[in-house]
């Protein structure tokens, strides 16, 4: 039987390998490694793209968030609010810094509940760090709402909503800090590690910069105790080429998802994350939320389709932070989603055909399953 990937990440490269090719030898031709053309040429180009004053390119996105988190005062102690539901190093960003992430509970889209931040806010909090899950960005109108009441700043985590917009602007563009990622398999992936800090603000942007790079800003002069974490030529270059394919390939996975959800709503017991009014979705992944996971997650594989859970553990049961002695239950919509969702096979090289090779497969499940039912 044909097998359905998950990511055909090969063919990233290979439909635009000429281009590509050619980047890459632009930049070992020319003996500048980092920070340089290449790397400015793209700060500006992704700037542009997401219509931010600045962006600032680093080496991966959980060095995007940390910087960003520094960039915007975060310090030791101070509490930063956090999806119960994202992946880990949302978190582990915020205890880079000292800080604490405080969790919160997703509503039906999955991502982080808005209405239930409130509680969360404490007169330590500082930050809240929103996370535009599996591509969906999150009511910006409601977390900027919070922040302007109770004088907290915002860091969002679009490691997964790159061409993702909200109320017709582009994520990307907000008044603090949006921490982006190019891991490979992400919407603008690059061909290795790569993250960057799109931002409004001037002061943010030019401490992400100096703090990249040793926190100098003149060479032998360290004004901040930085990093090393720059995004060098290659990756920069090759950003640049497969920038411009950005949007094919997002209007791509979106008509694989609307197949998909036309498809699943007429499939018993499956669920899909709520699809938020005034927002476009990157489709970064495709969702679904079934009581017996882990049986259709076999019958696929056995189908010869390969799916992915993200994620089977949620960031408070990590050991990583037993120290944070939260219960176990504490989180039961997000135990619940790390129980039940299942990510089905996404991405621009991805045919009609295969997509409906997986609702077939899907819908087999359902009906060989209804026989043992009550
Ligand atoms: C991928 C991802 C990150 C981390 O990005 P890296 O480039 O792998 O460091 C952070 N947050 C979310 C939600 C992600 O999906």
């Amino acid at each position: 039987m044909t097998s359905v990937t998950f990511l055909d990440l090969r063919m990233t490269y290979l439909e635009i390998s000429d281009e590509l090719d050619a980047a890459c030898r632009r930049v070992l031709d020319s003996g500048r490694y980092l920070l340089g053309p290449e790397l400015a040429a793209f700060e500006a180009d992704f700037a542009a793209y997401v219509q931010a004053a600045a962006c600032v390119a680093v080496g991966s996105g959980y060095d995007a968030l940390v910087l960003a988190l520094r960039a915007i005062g975060i310090r030791p102690g101070d509490e930063v609010v956090v999806p119960a539901n994202t992946y880990v190093a949302t978190w582990l960003a915020v205890s880079a810094v000292g800080a604490v992430p405080i969790p919160v509970e997703p509503d039906e889209s999955f991502g982080i509940d808005p209405s239930r931040i409130e509680d969360a806010i404490t007169p330590r909090t500082r930050a809240l760090l929103p996370v535009h899950l599996y591509g969906q960005p999150v009511d910006l109108d409601s977390i900027y709402g919070l922040a302007a009441q109770y004088g907290l700043r915002v860091v969002e985590d679009a490691a997964q909503a790159h061409g993702a917009s909200y109320r017709g602007r582009r994520v990307g563009s907000s008044p603090d800090a949006v921490a982006w990622s190019f891991y490979p398999s992400k919407n603008l992936g690059a061909f290795g590690d790569g993250g960057a800090v799109t931002t409004n603000d001037e002061r943010v942007a030019d401490t992400v910069r100096v703090l990249r790079n040793y926190g100098s800003r003149v060479k032998d002069f360290n004004e901040e105790r930085g990093v090393n974490s720059r995004l060098d030529e290659l990756q920069a270059a090759m950003l640049r080429v497969k920038l411009r394919q950005l949007d094919e390939w997002n209007d791509r996975r979106h008509r694989i998802a609307s197949f998909y959800r036309s498809e699943c709503a007429t499939i018993m017991d499956l669920r899909l994350p709520a699809l938020l009014p005034a927002t476009r979705h990157a489709w970064h992944l495709f969702v679904i939320r079934t009581m017996e996971r882990d049986a259709l997650r076999d019958h696929l594989y056995r189908c010869g389709i390969e799916t992915s859970v993200h994620y089977p553990i949620p960031p408070y049961r990590q050991e990583a932070y037993s120290d944070l002695r939260i219960p176990a239950g504490a989180f039961r919509l997000t135990d619940q989603l790390h129980e039940q969702v299942l990510s089905l096979p996404m991405g621009p090289h991805m045919s009609l055909e295969d997509a409906a090779r997986v609702t077939d497969a899907l819908r087999s499940f359902s009906v060989g399953n209804s026989h043992n039912g009550p």
